[in-house]
């Protein structure tokens, strides 16, 4: 659905302490945007992402999903949710994967995908089970489903965490560097499938350092400094002449 905006965030701030990390971030996405989020190591990116999930709580601003305001309440003290039953629901709207790829170590692949699906969303297991393998046959490792994720390759962990990701049947999938822990050779696999959501129309917020992926895949790229955003632009903007100084300095460092 084009036109619906299924992500708002407004002006939010976030402080560890003495120290401003967010002052006053914004940011839409609508239905099928895909927008890479670039910046320094310590712009602030990572806190962006889990203050949109819940896993931090911004202190100040409003986050809205799929049309959905997060009720906060910005007391004297810290902020927090006004209501766990609505974190809950937030969060199973959104998708979330980190650079470690974080699957549960003591269960199989398979049982890390149906556990969301089973467990939190009551769905019945043998539709869970086959939805998992349909989402494991997507991104390549459907043979791997009764295998223990130490036994996987990094690129197959972290396919196996975005199908897992997947099958909560998230409204917004946001990637906190996704393919930054990867040996280089591994770093296209995941891209692959990266590319393949976005072409299927997935919304999608991506942290990252891969360049072609901003540049190719997204159709939106927000460039992080110091808490702000900086400048945002489409890629041929931003990787043309229209962005600032300071990004084109930064992806200056990327060039070879
Ligand atoms: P990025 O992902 O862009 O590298 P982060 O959001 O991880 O940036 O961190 C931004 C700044 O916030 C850093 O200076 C970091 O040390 C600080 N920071 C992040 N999380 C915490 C925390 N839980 N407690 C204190 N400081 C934090
Ligand atoms: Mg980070």
């Amino acid at each position: 659905m084009p036109g619906v905006t299924r992500l708002s965030v407004r002006d939010i701030r976030k402080s560890f302490g003495a120290h401003e990390v967010l002052s006053g971030i914004s940011l839409e996405a609508q239905d099928g945007d895909v927008i890479s989020v670039l910046g320094a190591s310590g712009s602030g990116k990572s806190t962006f992402l889990r203050c949109i999930n819940l896993l931090e709580i911004a202190d100040a601003g409003e986050i809205w999903v799929d049309g959905e305001q997060i009720r906060m309440i910005h007391g004297s003290g810290r902020s927090r949710p006004a209501s766990q039953k609505q974190v809950d629901h937030i969060r199973s709207e959104l998708g979330m994967v980190f650079q470690s790829f974080n699957l549960w170590s003591h269960m199989t692949i398979l049982q890390n995908i149906i556990e969301g699906p089973v467990h939190v969303l009551k769905r019945p297991r043998a539709e869970a089970v086959s939805e998992a393998e349909a989402l494991l046959e997507k991104v390549g490792i459907a043979d791997k489903r009764h295998v223990y994720p130490a036994h996987l390759s990094g690129g197959q962990q972290q396919r196996a965490a975005i199908a897992r990701a997947l099958a909560m049947k998230p409204k917004v999938m946001l990637f906190d560097e996704p393919t930054s822990a990867l040996d280089p050779e591994l770093v296209g696999e995941v891209l692959r499938v990266m590319r393949a959501l976005a072409e299927e129309g997935m919304t999608m917020l991506v942290v990252t350092h891969e360049m072609s992926f901003a540049r190719n895949v997204s159709n939106r790229v927000v460039f992080m400094r110091e808490g702000l955003v900086e400048c945002t632009g489409t890629p041929d903007e931003m990787f043309g002449d229209g962005a600032s100084p300071a990004f084109r300095q930064f992806i200056g460092h990327f060039a070879n």
